[in-house]
């Protein structure tokens, strides 16, 4: 295809989202350049999944995103759902399988992913240029100007698809939120989410010992009705050199704030199991009388942390018969709700998402566009949309890619 005079849309990010966006507006009958500044594009994706690419999740709905406004995301979310993306892996060949409930990996490779989005893009006769550096973005009365380290493009719609901060090694850039904040655009601040808790070797030292362990737990994170709100996940915890990580430390990260604590139940199962329940049962049963605590604790959590807990406690080797009520009550407590203040989380090197970005006040919902610059849009992981783990943060880069892709 030539080279227009004036391109239909500029996309600068081609990874998921862009790409996507791409594929599609160039299947409209759109002329469509995406401009990258990666030597390789898809990086994201590559790595996503252990390799085999959570390419979504078929229960995908606004409650499993976290946005200041827990409503902005629905509009896109319906009209291109999960069922939708999973159709087309399904119409390129490519298996898949549910891994946990609902989160759908390649069978093979996430390369695939990354060969479905560029026969998209082959189809809509879209031109990507990389790795070029974007200088400057101006709006012209007409339209707007891109300028570029290989030349300058005029263009009807610019949309801004650079992805989150997480993984700078990669081509992670804040390019979408630096230009947002000169178009005076609101961004929320930004934080890495999605990513294993650090703590002080003071709050950690009997856990140290344990790394390499993992268990079924409930984890609480987050403040109720306030910026994004709490959530409560059952899920596997794993305990490392640096702290704690796992599916239910990356979920409850999202919603941890600075400072705050998070709440840890170790009895409940990861089943959403109240561990104090479990707790009453064990203790209670005839059987169990003339064990030890920390044997009673084993039959229902991992040995080296039944003894870590009854050893804090001064009850190691000592019959639950002759442990007094206050000391029962105190075991029970530090067991099921087990608060601990993290002194961090490890970074963007170690996050999969970023929470926050661009406000999504800004935007319009229905087309991704900036409410006060017309042909101005943003998609993907650069808004303040979050998915949890499990698929929800390709999902809505598919979904919002795709209703931009429709409004222009
Ligand atoms: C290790 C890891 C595993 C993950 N696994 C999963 C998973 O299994 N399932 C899931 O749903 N999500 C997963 N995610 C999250 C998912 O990868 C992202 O949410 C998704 O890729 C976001 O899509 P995007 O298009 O907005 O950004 P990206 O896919 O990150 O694409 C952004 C593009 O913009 C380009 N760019 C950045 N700055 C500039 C600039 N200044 N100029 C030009 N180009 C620029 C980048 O080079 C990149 O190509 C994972 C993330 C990580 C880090």
């Amino acid at each position: 295809m030539s080279t227009p005079a004036i391109w239909d849309a500029i996309i600068i990010g081609g990874g998921a989202a862009g790409l996507f966006c791409a594929g599609l507006a160039g299947q409209r009958g759109k002329k469509i350049l995406v401009l990258d500044h990666a030597e390789v594009l898809g990086e994201k994706i590559r790595i996503s999944g252990g390799g085999r690419c959570n390419f979504t999740n078929s229960d995908s709905s606004s409650q499993q995103f976290l946005s200041l406004n827990p409503h902005f995301m629905k509009s896109a979310l319906a009209r291109y759902p999960a069922s939708a993306f999973i159709d087309l892996v399904r119409a390129y060949g490519i298996g898949f399988h549910e891994k946990q409930a609902g989160q759908l990996f390649c069978n093979d490779s996430a390369k695939q992913i990354i060969d479905l989005l560029f026969q998209e893009c082959t189809k809509g006769q879209v031109q990507i240029r990389h790795p070029v550096s974007v200088s400057t973005i101006e709006s012209k009365s007409s339209h707007w100007e891109v300028m570029t380290t290989q030349g300058n493009h005029k263009t009807h719609a610019v949309i801004l698809a650079t992805g989150g901060l997480p993984v700078p090694a990669i081509g992670a850039s804040s390019f979408a939120l630096d230009l947002a904040r000169q178009f005076n655009i609101d961004v929320v601040t930004p934080r890495a989410a999605l990513v294993p808790l650090s703590f002080t070797a003071k709050a950690f030292s009997q856990l140290d010992s344990l790394a390499g362990l993992s268990l079924p737990v409930t984890i609480r994170s987050g403040i109720k009705g306030q910026q994004y709100g709490a959530c409560l996940f059952h899920e596997d915890l794993l305990l490392t050199h640096k702290g704690i990580s796992g599916p239910a430390v990356l979920q409850a990260s999202s919603y941890w704030e600075e400072g705050e604590p998070i709440e840890i139940d170790w009895l409940s199962n990861g089943a959403g199991v109240h561990g104090a329940k479990l707790f009453d049962e064990i203790f209670s049963a005839n059987a169990n009388r003339l064990k030890t605590t920390d044997n009673i604790l084993a039959s229902v959590m991992p040995q080296r942390l039944a003894k870590m807990f009854t050893e804090q406690a001064g009850l190691l080797s000592k019959k639950w018969t002759e442990v007094g009520k206050i000391e029962q009550q105190a075991l029970k407590a530090s067991l099921t709700e087990w608060r601990v203040k993290p002194a961090g989380t490890l970074g963007w090197n170690k996050a999969e998402v970023m929470r926050g970005g661009v406000s999504t006040d800004a935007l319009n919902g229905q087309t991704m566009m900036s409410r006060n610059h017309a042909g101005l849009y943003f998609i993907g992981e650069c808004v303040d949309v979050t998915g949890h783990l499990g698929g929800h943060n390709f999902q809505w880069a598919w979904s919002s890619a795709y209703v931009c892709a429709h409004s222009l």
